[in-house]
C-alpha cells in the first residue's frame, strides 16, 4: 500500500485479540535449522466459484484447496486466513466460511481472521492434501480495500488464503490497517466469478466472459503463481490497451473519474510496467487491471495484476513496482514491510528520475529503538512514524546504498536478486547477503548507519 495521505486510522489494529499459543509452537530443535528455510503448505492451488447479488455486493459460493507439504515436520493442520473479517464486529463477521471438507474446522482465532483446520491425518514431507469449504461475502460500506462505494465494490483480500507454516512456527500475525499483514506462497488461482452482466469485474489474472443464466455473466479468472486474487465489482468505466513490452493494461474507473484521467493512468501504467519489467525482469502475468476511485483513504493498493489507485501517477508507479516487491519476490509483509514499501518506493522514483540525492540529510530517528527494518507490531505502535522510516528512510538507504557501491552493481544487485527469489520468499539477511555479494566494500556499517537490520 502506499502511505494513508490521513492519518485517520492510527493503532486501529491493538483492537485485535492477541495471537493464540499456536503461534509459539517450535520445530524439534533436531529439525530447527533446516525447517528455519521451509515454508509450507506449499504450492497451493486455489478453485473458488462464487455468485453475486444483483450489485456486486454480496459472494456466496464455494472454495477449495490443493496443497503440500514441504517440510519434513508433517503437517497436522492448515490456518485459512480470513483477513476481511477485520471489517467486520468479531464474531459478526463479513467472511463466512462453513461445511468445512477435508479438514475440521476449530473456532475462529486471532480477531476471527484466522481458521485451524485440522486435517485427518498428518501430512508427511511430499504428501498433498485439500480441504473445501462454502464461502459468504458481504462487502462492507467505504471507500476501503475491502469495502463499497456507492455502486462499486473491492474484494481485496476477501479469499480466504493458507497461512505459511516455517521454522518459527505458524505465521498467525493480526490485520494491520496501517500496512499490510499478508504473507502467502505464489499460488494458483481459478476463480469463477457469475455476476450481472450489467456490471463488470475486473480481477487478478486473466478472465474469459461466457453467458450465464438470463442477464448475468459468468467471468472465469486464472492466475498462476500469485500470492492473492482480488476483483472489483460494479459499473466501471474502462479505457485498455497495450504497453510496447507487451501488458495489456485495462483501467476501470469509477463515474466521477474523467475518462482523460483514465487515459492519462493509461500512459502512466504502460510506461511503468515497461521501466520496471526493464530492471528487474519482464512482468510474467501478462496483463494487469488498474482500479480507479478518488475516494481512497490511500494512495493506492497492490494485488497481483490488480492494484487499486487515486488518479496519481507517483501512486500507481509504486502499485505496479509491488508487482516485483511483494508480488513475483514475496516476503513476510508484517514483519519485513520495508521489503516492499521500501523497493516499490526506490522503483518509483528510478521510473520518475529521481536520485534522492541528500536524502539521508533529513534523516532524524525518533527514539533508538527506531528502525528501517522493524516490523508492523512496532510500526501499530508507532503509526506516525511508519511513512517516514519505512518507506522515505528506506528508499532513501537504497539511493544510499547505489551511491556507495555504483550504478552499474545496484542495478545488477536488484536484477539477480528479483531472479533468485523469482516467484519466491525473500528477507531481510538474503539482501544484504546479495548486496555484500555484489560489492568488494564492506557493508558492515552501511547496514548500521541506515539501521537495516536482520
Ligand atoms: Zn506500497
Amino acid at each position: 500500500m502506499k502511505k494513508a495521505l490521513l492519518a485517520l486510522v492510527a493503532s486501529a489494529a491493538t483492537a485485535l485479540t492477541p495471537m493464540g499459543a499456536a503461534h509459539a509452537a517450535a520445530p524439534h530443535p533436531a529439525t530447527a535449522a533446516l525447517a528455519d528455510t521451509v515454508r509450507t503448505p506449499a504450492t497451493p492451488s486455489y478453485t473458488v466459484n462464487l455468485t453475486s447479488n444483483s450489485s456486486g455486493s454480496t459472494w456466496t459460493g464455494h472454495e477449495s484447496v490443493s496443497f503440500t507439504n514441504a517440510s519434513a515436520t508433517p503437517l497436522t493442520e492448515v490456518y485459512l486466513r480470513l483477513w476481511d473479517n477485520y471489517h467486520g464486529s468479531c464474531p459478526s463477521t463479513p467472511i463466512t466460511v462453513s461445511n468445512v471438507t477435508g479438514g475440521t474446522a476449530g473456532s475462529l482465532e486471532v480477531g476471527c481472521t484466522a481458521l485451524k483446520v485440522t486435517l485427518p491425518s498428518p501430512l508427511n514431507q511430499g504428501q498433498t492434501g485439500s480441504i473445501g469449504f462454502d464461502l459468504s461475502i458481504v462487502v462492507p460500506a467505504g471507500v476501503d480495500r475491502f469495502g463499497r462505494d456507492g455502486s462499486y465494490n473491492f474484494l481485496g483480500n476477501a479469499l480466504p488464503v493458507l497461512a505459511i507454516r516455517d521454522g518459527s512456527g505458524w505465521h498467525l500475525d493480526p490485520y494491520t490497517n496501517n500496512g499490510e499483514s499478508f504473507y502467502t506462497l505464489a499460488s494458483d488461482f481459478k476463480v469463477t466469478l457469475d455476476h450481472p452482466s450489467s456490471i463488470s469485474v475486473p480481477a487478478t489474472g486473466t478472465s474469459v466472459d461466457t453467458p450465464g443464466s438470463s442477464g448475468r455473466t459468468v467471468t472465469t479468472a486464472t492466475a498462476n503463481q500469485v500470492r492473492d486474487f482480488a476483483w472489483g465489482a460494479g459499473p466501471f468505466g474502462l479505457v485498455s490497451g497495450t504497453s510496447p513490452g507487451g501488458v495489456k493494461i485495462n483501467v476501470y474507473r469509477v463515474s466521477s473519474i474523467s475518462s482523460s484521467s483514465a487515459n492519462s493512468m493509461l500512459s502512466v501504467a504502460e510506461s511503468a510496467i515497461d521501466a520496471h519489467s526493464g530492471r528487474f525482469g519482464a512482468y510474467p502475468y501478462g496483463e494487469v487491471d488498474v482500479v480507479l476511485d478518488n475516494g481512497y483513504w490511500f494512495g493506492g493498493m497492490e494485488y497481483p495484476g490488480f492494484v487499486l489507485d487515486l488518479v496519481s501517477s507517483t501512486a500507481l508507479a509504486h502499485e505496479l513496482a509491488h508487482q516485483w516487491w511483494y508480488g513475483i519476490v514475496g516476503d513476510d509483509e508484517y514483519n519485513s514491510p520495508w521489503l516492499d514499501e521500501a523497493f516499490a518506493d526506490y522503483s518509483t522514483d528510478l521510473y520518475q528520475g529521481l536520485s534522492g540525492t541528500g536524502c539521508w540529510n533529513n534523516v532524524s530517528w525518533a527514539s533508538s529503538a527506531e528502525k528501517i527494518t522493524n516490523s508492523m507490531a512496532y510500526w501499530d505502535a508507532h503509526s506516525s512514524r511508519y511513512s517516514t522510516v519505512v518507506y522515505s528512510y528506506g528508499k532513501c538507504a537504497l539511493h544510499d546504498l547505489r551511491r556507495l557501491i555504483g550504478t552499474t552493481a545496484m542495478t545488477n544487485l536488484l536484477r539477480t536478486y528479483a531472479q533468485s527469489h523469482w516467484y519466491g520468499v525473500s528477507t531481510t539477511a538474503e539482501f544484504k547477503a546479495a548486496a555484500q555479494a555484489a560489492t568488494s566494500t564492506d557493508l558492515t556499517s552501511f547496514w548500521t548507519q541506515h539501521r537495516i537490520d536482520g
